[in-house]
């Protein structure tokens, strides 16, 4: 058998109930989801993961069609079905050091693993460790999904309008840093479903390329708008021919295993006088500080690396910059500018609706915190780094 990194089980905390009428009751009794199906077709499909555990979409043991991955899909992001990642331990991703020490752990009901994070002795990068091998965050961005859910247009619609605030203030801060025109190449690392590129497009008519490894965001971008280019896979394996004078990394490098090198090749790609706008959890806030294991954006097995200002600053890469600009957004400031209330309650449950998890305590705690943290601390870190090679 291949090793694809990843194995597929019936969740071990389901009620199941055969009913008189022929259907079937089926119910996580972890993240309270329930469905009722017509057949009993839907026991067999369960108990064959409950023998086999075995799933591979593309080769290997076992070749479903179109619509049986779609089902496994679903019945995954119901909590019917649950996906056992490999993990693996690094050294540290920005410098290479074994010397770490254990700073965080987070317990996950839907993988029923305590994760944890390490902090670097050497730079203080904190990185999860053990962390989902490349073959399973394959795996679990192409199948599992993170963007791919908006793909009912009535959801993608919603996140739309909700995505539209934070795409003003990206757009402000980019325009605030070089002049955007039809002729300025844009490229956004991590792109989802590309809002962010959908607003730069049709504002200022750029030529916009968008990179994410999810297939189904992707998809969402060329039915919407094929002005944007679209490179579906790794920005490691990918893009090496184009220079632009904007790189955008919203929310992206957190998830990336290898930041260092995404940071040297992105700064490669630029133009004379381009700029690389990096935004990133900011683990040295208040917030962090408070909430420990309850931050929103800690988010393991997704959020493999926290980065905070000092540990950029100490990247030969952004040294070498004519002009680093430290932004500090965050959350509660952003609500009393621009109203970000709505979207900041939307990513506390985006944050964790997949296992329905929402902690409603621990969210308007979390939320009080943020007002605090707007006046005080900030949440969110915005680095520009400018070209001048
Ligand atoms: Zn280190």
């Amino acid at each position: 058998m291949i090793n694809t990194g990843y194995k597929i089980r019936k969740s071990p905390n389901l009620t199941v109930k055969q009913r008189s009428n022929g259907s079937v009751f089926v119910k996580n009794r972890i993240n309270k989801n329930s469905v009722v199906f017509d057949s009993n077709d839907v026991i067999e499909f369960l108990d064959y993961f409950n023998k086999s555990r075995l799933f591979d979409p593309s080769n290997g043991n076992e070749k479903y069609d179109e619509d049986t991955n779609e089902l496994i899909i679903k019945f995954l992001d119901w909590g019917f079905l649950t996906v056992d990642l490999e993990l693996e331990y690094t050294p540290c991703p920005i410098c290479g050091s074994k010397n770490t020490t254990q700073f965080v752990k987070k317990y996950r009901k839907e993988f029923d693993i305590t994760f944890t994070y390490d902090k670097c002795e050497e730079c203080s990068v904190v990185f999860l460790n053990p962390s989902p091998s490349e073959r399973a965050l394959e795996f679990f961005y192409k199948y599992y999904g993170y963007y791919s859910k908006i793909d009912d247009q009535k959801k993608y619609k919603y996140e739309e309008r909700i995505t539209e605030k934070s795409n003003k203030i990206r757009d402000e801060i980019v325009s605030s840093h070089i002049d955007v025109s039809k002729d300025t190449m844009l490229l956004d690392i991590g792109c989802g479903s590309g809002f962010f590129l959908n607003h730069m497009e049709r504002k200022y008519k750029c030529n916009a390329t968008g990179i994410d490894v999810d297939t189904r965001a992707i998809k969402n971008i060329k039915i919407k708008n094929p002005q944007i280019n679209t490179i579906n896979g790794k920005f490691l394996n990918t893009e090496k021919d184009n220079k632009y004078d904007i790189i955008t990394m919203w929310g992206y490098l957190e998830h990336e295993k290898r930041p260092k090198e995404v940071l040297e090749k992105a700064s490669a790609l630029l133009n004379n006088g381009g700029v690389l706008i990096i935004e990133i959890p900011n683990i040295d806030s208040w917030t962090f500080r408070i909430t420990k294991s309850k931050w929103p954006y800690l988010n393991p097995p997704l959020h493999l690396n926290h980065l905070c200002e000092s540990v950029l600053k100490r990247l030969n890469i952004l040294e070498d910059c004519r002009d680093i600009i430290t932004f500090n957004n965050s959350t509660g400031s952003f609500m009393l500018k621009y109203s970000k209330l709505q979207l900041y309650l939307y990513s506390i449950v985006n944050f964790s609706y997949r296992s329905k998890e929402v902690d409603f305590v621990a969210s308007v705690a979390f939320l009080l915190f943020s007002v605090f943290d707007g006046l005080f601390n900030k949440d969110e870190l915005i680095i520009v780094h400018q070209n001048e090679k």
